[in-house]
C-alpha cells in the first residue's frame, strides 16, 4: 500500500490490485478458470499437466490480490485448505514417481508460517523421485519483510529449491524488496522472475528495460512475461500480442541476454505455455541457407549443411 499514489488513479501499481469499474465488462473468450487447471487436477490442490512435473496449491491465500490473477477464482483471505489436503497432495506425488518437479503455489506459500512450511518442504524432500522443488510468490516484492533470517535458513535446509518472484514493474524495487531477494539469492536459492505483460502498467520498453536491469540486478533473472490470462473481466489489462513481441524485440540484442524474457501465452484451455518470438527467422535462399534477421533489421545468411 505504500507504492500506491494514493491522489493518482494511473498509478501502474495501484491499477494492478484496486478494483476499477473495468472489471465488469466480460469479453468473449474469457474464462473464470482460462487455462482449464481444474481439468487437469486428478484431486484438489494439484494441477498436473505436463509429464513429469506437479503444480501443488497450498494456500489460497495471498500477500496481494492482483486484479488480473490467473487464480481469482481461488485466491481469498480465507484459510481452508486443511493438512489432510496437504497429505493427499504429498501421497500423490508420491505415487508418480514420473514427477522430478514440484511448483508449489497457491495463492502465495510463503505466507504460511514458517513451521508449516517447512513441514511441507521436509515431506516433499523424503520423496526420492523429487529432483527440485520451486516455490511461486510475490512476497519479496509486496512483503519483502517476510523474507527474514530465520525463513532462509528453514528454506535453504531443502536444496536444489528455486524461487519464482513475481515482479512487475521497477515501482517495486524498494530498498527492502532488494534485500529480500539478496537474502534468499545468498542462500544459494536461484530466482527468476514471472511478470505479467499489463496494459497501461508495464507494457512499454521504457518500462520494461528498468524492470529487467533492476532484476539482474538483484540476482533475479526475468524469466517469463506472460501474456495476461484472459480471467473475467480482464479486457482493460490485455495487450495485443504484438505488443509483447515488440517488447522482446526491444529487449534482445539491446541489452544483456540475460535481461530477456521468454514471452509466452499459457494457452486457454490447457495447452500449456507456448514461446513466442519475433520473426528473426526469415526463411531459405535457394542453396538451402537460412536467412535470418538481426536485432536491428539486418538479414544474414548461414550455411545449413
Ligand atoms: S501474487 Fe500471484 S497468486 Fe497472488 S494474487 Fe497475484 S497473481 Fe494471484
Amino acid at each position: 500500500m505504500s507504492l500506491i499514489a494514493s491522489d493518482n488513479s494511473d498509478s501502474p501499481l495501484r491499477k494492478t490490485v484496486i478494483p476499477r469499474i473495468d472489471e465488469r465488462r466480460i469479453s468473449e473468450g474469457e474464462e473464470i478458470d482460462p487455462l482449464s487447471e481444474e481439468s487437469d487436477s486428478p484431486i484438489p490442490g494439484i494441477i498436473h499437466r505436463y509429464p513429469d512435473r506437479v503444480l501443488f496449491l497450498v494456500t489460497e491465500f495471498c500477500s496481494v490480490f492482483c486484479r488480473y490473477c490467473t487464480r481469482s477464482r481461488m485466491v481469498t483471505e480465507k484459510k481452508t485448505i486443511s493438512k489432510r489436503q496437504w497429505e493427499n497432495g504429498i501421497e500423490y506425488i508420491r505415487n508418480h514417481p514420473e514427477i522430478r518437479d514440484v511448483l508449489i503455489s497457491g495463492g502465495d506459500p510463503l505466507t504460511l508460517p514458517t513451521e508449516k512450511l517447512d513441514w511441507l518442504l521436509s515431506k516433499l524432500r523424503e520423496i526420492k523421485h523429487v529432483e527440485i522443488i520451486r516455490i511461486g510468490t510475490k512476497v519479496p516484492a509486496v512483503l519483502p519483510q517476510r523474507i527474514t533470517n530465520g525463513l532462509v535458513a528453514k528454506l535453504k535446509k531443502h536444496h536444489p529449491l528455486w524461487i519464482s518472484v513475481h515482479f512487475t514493474h521497477p515501482d517495486e524495487f524498494t530498498a527492502e524488496a532488494a534485500e529480500a531477494c539478496r537474502r534468499l539469492a545468498n542462500a544459494g536459492i536461484p530466482l527468476g522472475s514471472q511478470t505479467v505483460l499489463l496494459k497501461e502498467v508495464n507494457d512499454s520498453a521504457e518500462v520494461m528495460k528498468p524492470l529487467v536491469h533492476f532484476l539482474l540486478k538483484n540476482r533475479v533473472k526475468p524469466y517469463y512475461l506472460y501474456q495476461c490470462d484472459p480471467i473475467v473481466g480482464s479486457s482493460h489489462f490485455r495487450t495485443k500480442v504484438a505488443k509483447g513481441i515488440e517488447i522482446i524485440e526491444s529487449l534482445r540484442g539491446h541489452t544483456s541476454g540475460y535481461a530477456v524474457f521468454n514471452y509466452v501465452i499459457d494457452a486457454p484451455g490447457g495447452g500449456g505455455k507456448i514461446p513466442l518470438l519475433p520473426d528473426y527467422f526469415k526463411g531459405k535462399d535457394d542453396k538451402g541457407n537460412v536467412i535470418l534477421r538481426n536485432y536491428e533489421g539486418n538479414l544474414f545468411s548461414y550455411p545449413d549443411i
